[in-house]
């Protein structure tokens, strides 16, 4: 992986961006890259990640330029991505895919504490089998809670089915709380057997009791596992390509930003609402032909 560092500005070649800058390594990213180096292979791909994963650093074999550093802003005027060690990474099309960001300000309490007393788990599929090694190492008759955020939020019925996966390893001596949010079930979502379902936002915890708080009560359990509300990754919002929801605007056909015409955002940032790795693979394979 090649270190970080000022890109040399490439010429421009014809009509058709020559560097693209993508901006995340997660499922959006990697399907980007991998995508435009074998639809447009006279275009230089550069990826940038702050910790790339197996996937994005195998892009070097296809000839993208994949870096590990962290973006902290954007020079829209000369083109230019800014690195966290003051190297720059210059691009003629932008295309950002960072994610999400929890959005805990809004709960009382809410501290490095809870971060650990109530953790979310929620980053992608590898932290539920990290989670459920928890839930296995609870005693019988044990109470779990899960609570789920105001939608939209990364992979919607995945808070429903991690309760029936921990209602099922815990049997019927067991019990499941899901704090939900939402006062409507998502599409094709339906409570699961031995989960109780209460509907009610978390506005405050307190760790130390590994409790939740809501208007309607305080719910807590042997394992607390919170899920707090999010919004499109941080990079997004000083980029200045949220809109007052915290979600980045996009053309749902290209991927552009509504807010500005030579950005494109893919993945769970944008303001679509399926929020998978599977929509973000597919989002990030049609964006060469939308690049321009
Ligand atoms: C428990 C769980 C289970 C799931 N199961 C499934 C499933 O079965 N099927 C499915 O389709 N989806 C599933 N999902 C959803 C899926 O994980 C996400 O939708 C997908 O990871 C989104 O990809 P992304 O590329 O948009 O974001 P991410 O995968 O989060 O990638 C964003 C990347 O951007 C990088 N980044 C952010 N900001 C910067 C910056 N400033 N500088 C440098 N790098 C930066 C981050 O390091 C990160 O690598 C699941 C999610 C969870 C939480």
């Amino acid at each position: 992986m090649a270190a970080g560092g000022l890109l040399a500005t490439l010429p421009l070649g014809g009509a058709r961006a020559a560097r693209v800058l993508i901006v995340g390594g997660g499922a959006a990213g990697v399907a980007a890259a991998a995508a435009l180096r074998r639809h447009r292979p006279e275009t230089a791909v550069t990826l940038v990640d702050r910790h790339p994963g197996r996937d994005a650093a195998a892009l070097t074999r296809h000839g993208v330029a994949v870096y590990r550093d962290e973006i902290g802003d954007l020079d829209w005027a000369s083109g230019t991505a800014l690195g966290a060690h003051g190297g720059g990474y210059g691009f003629d099309r932008l295309v950002l895919a960072p994610g999400v960001v929890f959005e805990t300000a809004g709960i009382d309490g809410y501290d490095t504490r809870a971060v650990d007393a109530l953790g979310a788990f929620w980053s992608g599929p590898e932290d539920e089998a990290r989670l459920m090694r928890r839930v296995a190492a609870l005693k019988d008759g044990a109470t779990a809670v899960v609570t789920v955020p105001p939608r939209p939020y990364r992979f919607e019925s995945g808070p429903y089915l991690r309760a029936a996966r921990i209602a099922g390893r815990l049997g019927r001596r067991g019990k499941v709380l899901l704090i939900d949010a939402n006062p409507r079930l998502p599409g094709g979502v339906a409570v699961p057997a031995g989960v109780e379902r209460i509907v009610a936002p978390v506005v405050a915890v307190d760790s130390r009791a590994r409790r939740v708080i809501t208007p309607n009560g305080r719910f807590g359990g042997d394992l607390v596992n919170l899920i707090p509300p999010q919004s499109a990754g941080p990079l997004a919002r000083r980029a200045g390509l949220t809109g007052a929801d915290g979600w980045c605007p996009v053309d749902p056909a290209s991927g552009r930003s509504r807010l500005r015409g030579e950005a494109f955002v893919i993945g769970d940032a944008t303001d679509r609402l399926d929020k998978t790795a599977a929509a973000a693979v597919l989002q990030g394979r049609v964006l060469s032909e939308s690049l321009g």
